[in-house]
């Protein structure tokens, strides 16, 4: 009836309005092979991110390669597909005000030997490539990248 329809459309046009302050995360394998789990969240959600969708999960090889798509001409394409398929991952959505920036300083250069001392990849990065965590670079990105791992019942 009416009802339903109100309350997709009120779901949608809060994603909408929020859609700004949100972005997509993954602690890559590396990091999980390594324990940083819990430091790595800490960090997050005291840095004043919300966990709005959470899980632990593995990438196949062809999820890798989706995911990554937009790389697939650079060299490092295969090591990247292979690296992030090897093992578990945590996916996680996050809000913030100005969260895809803020999340981009939080986690630091692509290369933990440029990033900034404290960040995430200074921390528990351990080459340009096993980077220990993804940041959404655009909010375009953030919304497809999200949508890639969660379904609209898993996002709060
Ligand atoms: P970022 O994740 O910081 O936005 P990019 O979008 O340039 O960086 O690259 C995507 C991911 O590809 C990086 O996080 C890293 O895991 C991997 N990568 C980037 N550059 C290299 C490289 N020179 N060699 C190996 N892997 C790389």
């Amino acid at each position: 009836g009416n009802g339903i329809v109100l309350t997709i459309f009120a779901a949608k046009l809060k994603i909408d309005i929020m859609a700004g302050n949100r972005t997509f995360t993954m602690i890559k394998p590396d990091a999980v092979e390594n324990g940083h789990i819990g430091a790595i969240l800490e960090q997050i959600t005291a840095s004043g991110f919300r966990i709005v969708a959470m899980k632990l999960t593995q990438m196949t090889r062809r999820d890798a390669e989706k995911f990554y798509e937009v790389h697939a001409e650079r060299p490092f394409y295969g090591e990247l597909v292979e690296f992030m398929s090897r093992g578990p991952i945590v996916a996680a959505i996050l809000e913030k005000e100005n969260a895809v920036e803020d999340f981009r300083t939080l986690i630091g250069a692509t290369n933990p030997e440029d990033a900034a001392e404290g960040t995430i990849r200074k921390k528990y990065a351990t080459s340009v490539g096993e980077n220990a965590v993804h940041g959404s670079d655009s909010d375009e990105n953030a919304k497809i990248e999200g949508a890639f791992h969660f379904s609209g019942r898993e996002m709060f």
